[in-house]
């Protein structure tokens, strides 16, 4: 008797205008093997984790079944990428459906690496091992740290082997999204020219994530400032973090306000604004430093395709998307700096804060400081271990930061809690994931993994289990490379 899984789907995309979509089922695989299981999340979804577990769960994270009530899908978008602009779609990627949870809220259940689609081109729709698993480790890290993002349900392996540049193990994520309405689904509606679609994918995406615009005089006017809004939240916190994305394509860019499409990210260690990891991002332009202005190149993108719904006077619709575009970077920036306040335990506004914290950066760019580390040394006023620390220049602004403290009502001890509430006393750093899959991969020892994950899982706990993560790498005569 096979357990039931509790899957409970709707299929509201396939009640768009059906050149959003293609329908199509994932392609079965040979030999299915459940490599990891979110357990905490398969329970949120309303899911029965034993069923999961078992011959139900495998078959249909593996693509094998189709459960019941699913309608899979592979989506149409365009994007621009490193800037040229394309036709894409879902290349190797399923919808299986929209999971409804017990709390009524609506989750995006896709398979990756599900089999080639009529959007494939040449691909072959599969994906690897090795980076399902970074995308797991990676986007539950960053759930943990409080950031928006999709999250991972489970990796199977598929008993098949993918051709890249050697032969390497299939496997598939379940990925889990608000939604992969992305700013390319956007510019796909906008780039075909038919009005009618672009306003049902607006009126679409307002009902699903930003209802409470409905009666606005222009919602989708109010649908641009929405979405820029969490663009400007999102990005600020990856900064705060020291996340790189590392592939900030149009398409890459999601509408709900969530991190999408862990390919190439990586955290930085060394604090320096011109980082990039990317192997294909040889002119650095989604570098570190570069990401809010990207962001706002993104939404320009999205203004562009929204404008004949903006207004029926082509060139009002023109001036009402540039007024409110204009007014990102100082959206984002009014993020960032309410968030570096919270890092450096500050409560009230002055001034000259954003120079106190720009001469911070300064001195860890000069003095090749770890980000995370200088603020996990000055929560916890551990000043030893870090050469920046020692130095005159230092000193200097320390004094400065600490009369800043001074100067507010609060107590040292509020000031404290909120620095350890907002600085993670651990990331996922670059070295640590790739021994993590190193084991897995190449030994299938997943016991690096597991633990990796469980330290990963509560960031701002501050444990001593954290200490050995903190640690840099080895210094290295090769610069630390990712890939697509
Ligand atoms: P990404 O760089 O991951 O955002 O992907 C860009 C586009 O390439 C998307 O349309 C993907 O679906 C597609 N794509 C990536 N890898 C493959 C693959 N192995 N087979 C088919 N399409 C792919
Ligand atoms: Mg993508
Ligand atoms: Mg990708």
């Amino acid at each position: 008797e096979t357990l039931e899984a509790g899957w409970n789907f709707d299929n509201s995309y396939t009640r768009l205008p059906k050149s959003f979509y293609s329908s199509t089922n994932p392609t079965p695989v040979r030999e299915p093997k459940l490599i990891k299981l979110n357990h905490q999340l398969g329970e949120s979804l309303g899911l029965n984790v034993d069923a999961l577990q078992g011959e139900e769960g495998l078959s249909v994270f593996a693509g094998n079944k189709i459960p019941g009530g699913a309608s899979p899908l592979a989506q149409a978008y365009a994007g621009h990428q490193f800037g040229h602009f394309n036709m894409l779609g879902d290349g190797r990627a399923v919808l299986l459906g929209e999971q409804i949870t017990p709390e009524d809220e609506r989750f995006d259940i896709q398979l990756k690496g599900s089999g080639r689609t009529p959007y494939s081109r040449g691909g072959d729709g599969r994906a690897t091992l090795g980076p399902m698993l970074r995308e797991y480790i990676i986007s539950e890290a960053m759930y943990a740290l409080g950031i928006p993002t999709t999250r991972s349900l489970a990796v199977v392996s598929t008993g098949e082997t993918v051709i890249r540049e050697t032969n390497l193990p299939g496997a598939i994520l379940t990925r889990v999204a608000a939604s992969h309405l992305r700013v390319g689904t956007f510019q796909y509606a906008a780039g075909k020219g038919d009005v009618e679609e672009l306003k049902a994918l607006a009126d679409y995406t307002i009902k699903r994530h930003f209802p409470y615009i409905e009666a606005d005089g222009n919602k989708y006017l109010s649908l641009l400032k929405e979405v820029m809004k969490r663009q400007a939240e999102l990005i600020a916190k990856w900064q705060l973090v020291g996340f790189i994305h590392g592939v900030m394509n149009t398409d890459n860019v999601a509408i709900s306000g969530e991190t999408i499409d862990y390919g190439p990210c990586a955290f930085m260690d060394i604090y320096h604004p011109a980082t990039v990891f990317s192997s294909i991002d040889r002119e650095g332009r989604y570098a570190y430093g570069n990401q809010p202005g990207i962001s706002g190149w993104n939404l320009a993108r999205f203004a562009e395709s929204l404008l004949p719904l903006l207004h029926e006077d082509e060139e009002q619709a023109i001036h009402l998307a540039q007024e409110e575009i204009s007014g990102y970077m100082d959206m984002y920036h009014s993020n960032w700096i309410a968030g570096m306040r919270a890092k450096l335990g500050i409560f009230n506004e002055e001034n000259e804060d954003e120079s106190l914290f720009k001469d911070l950066l300064s001195l860890m760019e000069k003095h090749r400081a770890d980000y995370t580390n200088t603020f996990r040394a000055l929560t916890f006023e551990n000043h030893k271990d870090l050469v920046l620390f020692s130095t005159p220049e230092f000193e200097q602004w320390y004094k400065k930061y600490s009369a800043r403290l001074e100067r507010q009502q609060e107590s040292k001890e509020s000031s404290i809690e909120l620095m350890r509430k907002s600085n993670p006393g651990v990331i996922p750093r670059n070295h640590r994931v790739e021994e993590a899959l190193e084991a897995a991969v190449e030994q299938g020892d997943y016991s690096v993994m597991e633990r990796l994950l469980a330290v990963l899982a509560s960031p701002y706990e501050h444990s001593p289990e954290q200490a050995e993560y903190c640690t840099l790498p080895e210094p290295s005569t090769r610069p630390y490379r990712t890939f697509c």
